[in-house]
């Protein structure tokens, strides 16, 4: 008998994209099987192959005739678009031989050819927008109840992966999409790209880049496929981008580091990793890679983090490999030391070759964030000349609006850095989407009377993980001349009690200062009440989610009710439009 069954996905649609073995084994066949227009779409490859095309809905009947006609010794093609295994007629092909009793050894050879599915076609097309963690979610509720659908799409969204939306709509279902759209908005920013692409390689190919809120103002059908950025994917220059992990850069999560880097990655002192989950309490060979995968998740998932206020979360993030947890036992230091010995060397040769290896490890660019003090604005020559040493040549220092200096270092040994610049006496803190402190000079030291509170603050809260950055300004006076109304959160020092603002946008035609929502706040009021906004934006913002953004769309925060600042009036130009 010389039946066989292929499976094949042809990909996309377009020849150059169907890989070779599947063209094989279409020329190959005696028989071609498929929905008509997949067969269709490959035509151009038949030669003299009897063709049984069947509409979209018949493939139960069409699995059980492609076995049929291989057990009786023809050679079958079973045709899907994409990947046959991706909601194609891989399953049906087995779910029917199953039912029979076939194995592997007594029944008809079957042969499955990978194909290129949409979410990899869309995807190239529309720039690098999977990159991260990914899922296809098909919307066809034929098959699958719509409650199952439903918690699948709010459990992607939750959980920050990228979606595939496959089958999102048809002449009949018109109303998943909406859905969808609306539970995954309960998840993520309306500005959120989303890519649309509609029959991907194929002659009416048409790809659309737009946002999670907008996105039902395009057309959505059956030949489309919507992929639905996470929370870090951008859009550059009409190409939607995931970034390969959450941050590239690694920078100081909190004010101090409690563990130095080798301790850093013990399992005790990561109690989330699976490792510590496991408790076996024997490590097994190659646990420090699965140490430094938990620290790559640790780093990379917002979610996966427990408090990431408190010290020990999210101690570095790290792209490249991580140090090994003890550098001395890698796999190359016991190679160097293996070489040493057949040497000849000596033991202390030995550990020298063992120390060289750690300078093999990744150096990643440090950022951080100099400052020298909350309310002193002054630096000394000796702070100067401590900075230039630090960076040295490979390193840079950028002047910010925000009264600091940032530092980009590469190095594999940040707490050195930070060690000798809190040792002149500079504050060091970390950068990116965290919480960063503002403050006046208070006339030069003159008017003291609230540093303590401004000092309070920063202690608490600066450099604590946000949703995305947070600048809270700290005035002395009634002058506010540092201008903290022009903050996230605002406040303003004026006869021994505080005037609140919140919510001001910095930038844009429609900038505008914060909302004053109080005056004449208890001094000892003020820290606790600050915290509270704090944690309440951490809580419930969305994840890139402006501060002005979230109080505009909660409409009210520690009883501050949000309102709509006045609208500028912009003069139509002279000279038209
Ligand atoms: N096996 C196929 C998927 C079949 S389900 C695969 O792996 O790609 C049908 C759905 O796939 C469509 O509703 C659409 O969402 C998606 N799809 C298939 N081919 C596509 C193409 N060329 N362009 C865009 N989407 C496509």
């Amino acid at each position: 008998m010389s039946g066989k069954l292929f499976v094949i996905g042809f990909g996309p649609g377009s020849f150059e994209h169907i890989t070779q073995r599947a063209r094989e084994a279409i020329e190959d066949s005696d028989v071609i099987i498929g929905y008509s227009t997949y067969v269709d779409l490959i035509r151009g490859l038949l030669t003299d192959q009897e063709i049984v095309s069947t509409g979209m809905t018949e493939e139960v009947s069409r699995a059980r005739e492609a076995v049929r006609q291989a057990e009786a010794g023809k050679k079958v093609a079973v045709i899907s678009s994409g990947d046959a295994g991706v909601y194609g007629m891989a399953g049906l092909v087995y779910e029917v031989l199953v039912e029979k009793g076939w194995t592997e050894k007594t029944g008809v050879p079957l042969e499955v050819i990978p194909g290129i599915s949409a979410i990899n076609s869309c995807g190239a097309l529309l720039g690098a927008p999977i990159m991260h963690d990914a899922c296809t979610i098909s919307l066809s509720d034929h098959l699958t109840p719509w409650e199952l659908i439903a918690r699948r799409i709010e459990a992607a969204g939750m959980a920050d992966f990228v979606i595939a939306l496959y089958n999102p709509r048809s002449g009949r279902r018109t109303r998943q999409i909406v859905e969808a759209q609306r539970i995954l908005l309960t998840y993520r920013s309306p500005d959120t790209p989303v890519g649309i692409v509609k029959s991907a390689y194929r002659s009416r190919e048409h790809v659309v880049v737009t946002t999670l809120e907008q996105m039902l103002e395009h057309d959505i059908g059956m030949l489309t496929t919507v992929i639905i950025g996470n929370s870090s994917t951008f859009v550059y220059d009409g190409k939607m981008i995931t970034p390969r992990g959450y941050q590239r850069k690694y920078t100081l999560s909190v004010d101090e580091q409690p563990l130095l880097p080798h301790q850093r990655l013990r399992v005790e002192n990561e109690p989330w990793s699976l490792e510590a989950q496991g408790g076996s309490g024997q490590e097994p060979a190659g646990a420090s890679i699965a140490q430094s995968v938990a620290v790559q998740e640790r780093t990379q998932s917002p979610a996966a983090q427990p408090d990431s206020g408190t010290p020990q979360a999210a101690a570095i993030a790290v792209q490249s490999p991580p140090a090994p947890a003890h550098p001395q036992q890698s796999p190359l230091s016991w190679a160097l030391e293996a070489l040493a010995v057949l040497d000849g060397e000596s033991e202390a040769s030995s550990a020298a070759a063992a120390r060289t290896v750690q300078s093999f490890t990744p150096e990643l660019i440090f950022e951080c964030s100099v400052s020298p003090g909350v309310a002193n604005k002054k630096i000394t020559p000796q702070q100067m000349m401590l900075l230039a040493e630090v960076t040295k040549d490979k390193g840079e220092i950028e002047y910010t609006p925000h009264h600091q200096l940032i530092l980009r270092v590469p190095t594999a040994e940040p707490e050195r850095i930070t060690e000798r610049l809190r040792a002149a006496g500079l504050m060091v803190s970390p950068i990116g989407d965290v919480v960063q402190i503002k403050a006046c000079d208070f006339c030069d030291g003159e008017k003291k009377d609230s540093i303590p509170y401004a000092e309070q603050i920063q202690q608490k809260l600066a450099g604590r993980q946000s949703p995305k950055e947070l600048k809270i300004g700290f005035n002395g006076c009634g002058m506010a001349c540092y201008g903290a109304v022009r903050e996230d959160i605002g406040i303003v020092f004026r006869k021994g009690k505080f005037d609140l603002f919140l919510g001001a946008k910095t930038v844009g035609r429609n900038a505008h200062s914060g909302i004053p929502v109080a005056e004449g706040i208890d001094a000892e009021e003020i820290v606790p009440l600050v915290e509270r906004i704090v944690a309440r934006y951490k809580q419930d913002a969305f994840p890139n989610e402006r501060f002005h953004k979230f109080f505009q769309r909660v409409g009210e925060i520690e009883g501050y009710k949000w309102r709509e600042p006045a609208k500028a009036e912009i003069e139509t130009a002279a000279c038209g439009d």
